[in-house]
C-alpha cells in the first residue's frame, strides 16, 4: 500500500491574516509592511498569527513606522525613480532611518510584551542558508518556513526555509 504524501510544511505561511489565539505567545516577529505582500507585520512566534495593534499601547509607533516602510516598499516596487534610493534605504539593516525606526518600535515591543521580539530584515535573497544580516552569524532555527531562523544577539529574524 502506498503512504499517503505528507502534508507541506507551507501552510503555516499563507499570505492570510490570521489572528494568533495562543493563551502565551513566547515570542513575537515584527516585520515591515509590504503592502499585500505580507499582509502579518506583528506575528506570535509559535503560531504565527497576527497580533492585533488594539492588544498595544498606543505609545508604541508601530502605525507610524508601518507606514513609513508601507511608503517605501511601494517606491521600490513601483517607481523607477525612487527604487533604487527605496531599495537602499530598505537594506540598509543597521544604519538606515527606516530600519532604525523598526528597531525602536522593536525595542517598544519588547519592553511592553515583556517577551523577545525579533525583527525580520528586508531581503531580496532569502535561504535557508541567509546568514544574519547584522552578524553575519547562522543562528537559530524558528521550526517555521520564514522566518527560518533568529540570531538572539541582535534579536533578528532572516532566512526562508523549503
Ligand atoms: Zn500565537
Ligand atoms: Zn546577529
Amino acid at each position: 500500500m502506498d503512504n499517503p504524501r505528507p502534508n507541506s510544511k507551507k501552510t503555516l505561511e499563507v499570505n492570510k491574516v490570521r489572528l494568533c489565539d495562543c493563551k502565551k505567545s513566547s515570542y513575537y516577529f515584527l516585520q515591515g509592511r509590504a503592502l499585500g505582500i505580507y499582509d502579518n507585520e506583528l506575528n506570535c512566534g509559535d503560531c504565527l498569527g497576527q497580533i492585533s495593534y488594539s492588544k498595544l499601547s498606543i505609545d508604541i509607533e508601530i502605525e507610524n513606522w508601518q507606514r513609513h516602510h508601507g511608503k517605501t516598499y511601494l517606491n521600490y516596487l513601483e517607481s523607477d525613480f525612487f527604487e533604487e534610493k527605496a531599495l537602499k534605504e530598505l537594506k540598509n539593516h543597521d544604519k538606515g532611518i527606516l530600519n532604525k525606526e523598526g528597531q525602536k518600535v522593536r525595542r517598544q515591543l519588547a519592553t511592553y510584551l515583556k517577551k523577545p521580539v525579533y525583527y525580520m530584515y528586508f531581503a531580496t535573497d532569502e535561504s535557508p542558508d541567509s546568514l544574519c544580516p547584522i552578524c553575519k552569524t547562522k543562528g537559530k532555527l524558528t521550526g517555521h518556513g520564514r522566518p527560518y531562523k533568529i540570531c538572539k544577539k541582535c534579536d533578528s529574524a532572516f532566512g526562508a526555509g523549503e
